[in-house]
């Protein structure tokens, strides 16, 4: 709005002399433009793509009766490092701690099933029915040297407060339902009963009295599996190894009545519901929470085999946090191959999607678009359009990079007629049509198109 004859030339000179070293942006070299490494951002297609699995993932555990819970992304260092990986407390690198002086350590979790656990007792759900059936998918941070990124989604499935073996029965049973949802059909479980203290104490004693006298013939490993982890023993795969635990009682022979009969009315239930499973005597479980019922599940790509999950009975783990005598049963699975799945399967669908882009042109258009962008969202019709552009050109280039299903145009004249061009985007032919069958007319394109 500058008039000839007005000088700036003063104030202009004034504000700079005596403002220049608040106003001016300089670039600060130490900011570097880049995610911290092992992560990334998530934004446009696979966003959306996330947002999907999430929906679905929701869909179907609310129906098999697992409750949403959304835990803080940080809690006490010791509840996690303390119980589930205790294992791993001592290489405390690999996680993201904050110590500030004089308050408890806090750490940003690495797994969800302790924070679920946690949430039971303290918002009392042991007075709700029991067991409590509980998911979360969520965002957890762990950074293992092996791994691509340090910050990663996981999802959990827990149930608390019952110790039948129908628990461990109806979360094999979702999980296939849930896996089939995501068209992983050749699921396979491997199952395991690793018994619980009572007969590991007699099965341990068993293992150490068996290589008192051969413990010299053994490998490294093993020689110090056999002070500290005893089950490690059994991932060991040197010949000499597994020649001499050839010799060894099978652990069945020392189960409990109680591990027993849990473990055979879980195989009973697999064989009922048609489920594929496959015994695994070798299958321990990785911590020191585990009991009585452990599982691993598997499928088949191709004719490669991939686990996708694992899952365990953790009583112990349960006793260890709460100090009090529950239950508890839990489930982590690899989320990111669900999300492969949906992106593999979406890929070829993503065309298919109707859309349109709306093209105005002049002032009294640009109003008339932003009502009818309205309408067409509230029909469900995805509407593009690109408002702050004005040049007819420059909008049909962006339509053009949208692949969308119709292009809509509005100008001057078409308001006057009430009218609007659609043309469509693959056979160039365009019609005319009134504002009250523009809805209609797409809607019917649409229909066509799906
Ligand atoms: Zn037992
Ligand atoms: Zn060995």
């Amino acid at each position: 709005m500058a008039k000839k004859g007005i000088r700036f030339v003063d104030i202009k000179e004034k504000l700079n002399h005596k403002t220049d070293s608040k106003r001016s942006i300089k670039t600060n070299k130490n900011i570097t433009l880049k995610t911290v490494s092992k992560t990334k951002d998530v934004f446009g297609h696979n966003l959306k793509l996330w947002k999907l699995l999430e929906h679905k993932i929701e869909k179907i555990l609310n129906f098999y009766q697992y409750n949403k819970i959304e835990t803080p992304m940080i809690e006490y260092t010791e509840l996690i490092l303390g119980g589930i990986l205790k294992n791993e407390a001592e290489n405390k690198k690999q996680f993201f701690l904050v110590d500030k002086v004089g308050e408890k350590s806090i750490i940003l979790r690495p797994e969800l099933i302790s924070s679920m656990i946690r949430s039971y007792f303290e918002n009392k759900m042991q007075n709700q029915n029991q067991p409590v059936k509980m998911y979360e998918l969520g965002q957890v941070f762990w950074d293992k040297t092996d791994s691509i990124f340090s910050q990663f989604y996981q999802l959990s499935l827990e149930a608390i407060g019952d110790e039948s073996p129908i628990v461990e029965v109806e979360m094999i049973n979702t999980i296939k339902k849930l896996l089939e949802e995501f068209k992983i059909n050749n699921v396979n479980f491997e199952i395991n009963n690793i018994g619980c203290e009572h007969c590991r104490d007699l099965y341990v004693k068993e293992i150490k009295k068996f290589y008192k006298e051969k413990k010299t013939k053994l490998c490294s490993k093993c020689k110090k599996a056999l002070k500290e982890n005893i089950w490690d023993i059994f991932n060991c795969h040197e010949e000499k190894c597994k020649a001499l635990r050839s010799g060894l009682t099978n652990f069945e022979e020392f189960w409990c009545n109680d591990c027993k009969n849990h473990f055979s009315t879980i195989v009973e239930y697999l064989e009922f519901l048609k489920i594929p499973y496959e015994i695994n005597s070798k299958l321990w479980g990785v911590g020191q929470f585990e009991n009585k019922f452990v599982f691993k599940i598997n499928y088949n790509e191709g004719d490669k085999k991939k686990t996708i999950g694992h899952g365990f009975r953790h009583d112990d783990l349960v006793k260890t946090i709460s100090n009090n005598g529950k239950h508890g049963m839990g489930v982590t699975l690899d989320v990111n191959t669900l999300f492969k799945m949906i992106r593999d399967q979406k890929a070829d669908k993503e065309d298919k999607d109707f859309s349109v882009f709306l093209v105005q042109i002049g002032d009294t258009a640009k109003r008339k678009a932003f009502e009818i962008v309205e309408n067409l969202r509230k029909e469900n019709i995805l509407v593009k359009t690109n408002l702050s552009k004005d040049s007819l050109r420059a909008q049909i280039a962006i339509a053009e990079k949208e692949k969308v299903n119709c292009i809509l145009v509005i100008g001057q004249e078409e308001v006057m007629r009430g009218e609007v061009i659609i043309r469509d985007f693959q056979s160039g032919l365009q019609e005319s049509v009134s504002f009250a069958k523009l809805i209609p007319n797409l809607v019917k394109r649409k229909n066509q198109i799906n």
